[in-house]
């Protein structure tokens, strides 16, 4: 059974993102011009780029790179490759990133983008010459100082490698080796970082785990379910079955699986590879309707995939007690008032999944400095980073006596407030 509300495009990330930030900025009294700037994105590109098909056909693809803000450092952020990308997603994703990177301490902006497109509808050899002549047509608008994209939805390893060599051959043979951190999330023989591939994840695991220490629950036994099993999906499950929880339904675009005495991670994880990235067919669970997910009894829910998943119309049915946002933009601002009325905890995306980007900025350090690091170093960096970023929600939603998202905010645009205050506005 599909899910539809994977597949379906969504709408109003945009109006999602800017009703949490008002919330924010009321509750700082964050300065008049800040609140307008950071209201504002700074660039907006739109490429339309043709490309052959395999059958030698032309096609027309339409990409997007929004630049948020870039008053910490180059944009940063990543790229999807998904039916549902358009500016409205581009622009609330890219605004996400700045609020993430500064939460996290980064020295990064924000900036997101992708491609209007179903993948699984293409060949590997399209993907590459569709990818290729994105880079190009992105041209100098993206770079290694400027903005530094990275996977999203449905984009790996090996698309980073296209993106970087693209961009690299059409620099002069003398710089090729200055540029390969035009992307972060490469493959570990194109400069790419030990463990960048499960930072998100693991980074989920981490804020989960803080949360319940503070909160002094015990992981132990409890049980869990994950919307969307690609890259943060996976590995979040991977290292909370590590701490002992169980993982009893996983949903994506292909179907929704469920079983009570728990669901084998690796075992799923190994039949999704082979089955086109689809849990479809997994034969260690039932399906069940796709509508019954996110109401079914278990204590911890983490959406691993698209936006404005968590509504208005479910939140109501709602029976676990944390809901980890894996994924950017999972709950609406209604579906969060809810949860929040119902005693619901919710780690807020810009907080539970920073992970990744964090892990982007050691890539993008070990670039800088050509030297290549090791994994467990790597996780050690995450987990110190992204526990700091922890410790200042949690102080700040004790100041402020708000809910976890609107503290992330705080403690995200007090740094930007005090960037713009010290530097003022050019000329
Ligand atoms: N796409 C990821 C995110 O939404 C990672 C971004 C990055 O590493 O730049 O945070």
């Amino acid at each position: 059974m599909t899910n539809s509300t994977l597949t379906k495009p969504k709408v109003g990330m945009y109006e999602n993102v800017m009703k949490q930030f008002e919330k924010a900025a009321d509750k700082l009294n964050l300065d008049p011009g800040v609140r307008k700037i950071l209201a504002t994105t700074n660039s907006e590109i739109v490429v339309n780029f043709p490309v052959k098909m395999d059958n030698g056909e032309i096609k027309t693809f339409t990409g997007y790179r929004v630049q948020h803000n870039n008053a910490l450092g180059p944009y940063k952020g990543g790229l999807r490759f998904h039916p549902t990308v358009d500016i409205d997603a581009a622009r609330a994703l890219a605004i996400w990133m700045t609020w993430k990177t500064s939460l996290a301490g980064l020295p990064f902006g924000g900036g997101k983008g992708g491609i209007q497109l179903n993948p699984k509808e293409y060949s590997s050899t399209e993907l590459e010459r569709i990818t290729r002549r994105f880079t190009y047509a992105l041209g100098d608008n993206i770079g290694p100082d400027l903005d530094i994209p990275a996977p999203d939805v449905n984009t790996n390893a090996q698309i980073m490698a296209w993106i970087s060599d693209t961009y690299a051959s059409t620099k002069s043979p003398a710089t090729r080796f200055n540029n390969l951190h035009v992307v972060t999330g490469k493959p570990m023989g194109s400069g790419g970082l030990a463990g960048r591939d499960r930072a998100t994840g693991y980074g989920v695991v981490v804020t989960i785990a803080l949360w319940a220490q503070k909160n002094n629950y015990d992981l132990k036994g409890k049980t869990f379910i994950v919307q969307g099993y690609g890259n943060v999906g996976y590995w979040t499950a991977h290292f909370l079955s590590q701490l002992g929880a169980k993982l009893i339904a996983a949903q994506d675009a292909s179907a929704t699986l469920y079983n009570k005495d728990g669901i084998d991670v690796e075992a799923l994880q190994d039949h999704s590879i082979g089955y086109k990235d689809q849990i479809i067919g997994f034969e260690g669970a039932s399906e069940i309707p796709s509508e019954d997910f996110f109401g079914l009894d278990c204590d911890i829910i983490v959406p691993a995939a698209l936006g404005n998943q968590i509504t208005a119309e479910n939140a109501e049915n709602i029976k676990a007690k944390l809901i980890a946002e894996g994924a950017n933009g999972p709950t609406t601002t209604e579906g969060e008032d809810i949860l929040l009325k119902r005693g619901v905890h919710v780690i807020p995306d810009i907080l539970c999944n920073s992970g990744g980007v964090i892990g982007s900025y050691f890539e993008w350090l070990q670039n800088k400095r050509s030297e290549i690091w090791k994994q467990d170093e790597v996780l050690e960096l995450i987990n110190d980073k992204i526990s700091i970023a922890y410790e200042a929600v949690h102080k700040m939603a004790e100041e402020y006596d708000t809910d976890m998202r609107n503290a992330a905010y705080l403690v995200a645009l007090k740094r930007l407030e005090q960037t713009y205050k010290e530097r003022g506005v050019f000329p």
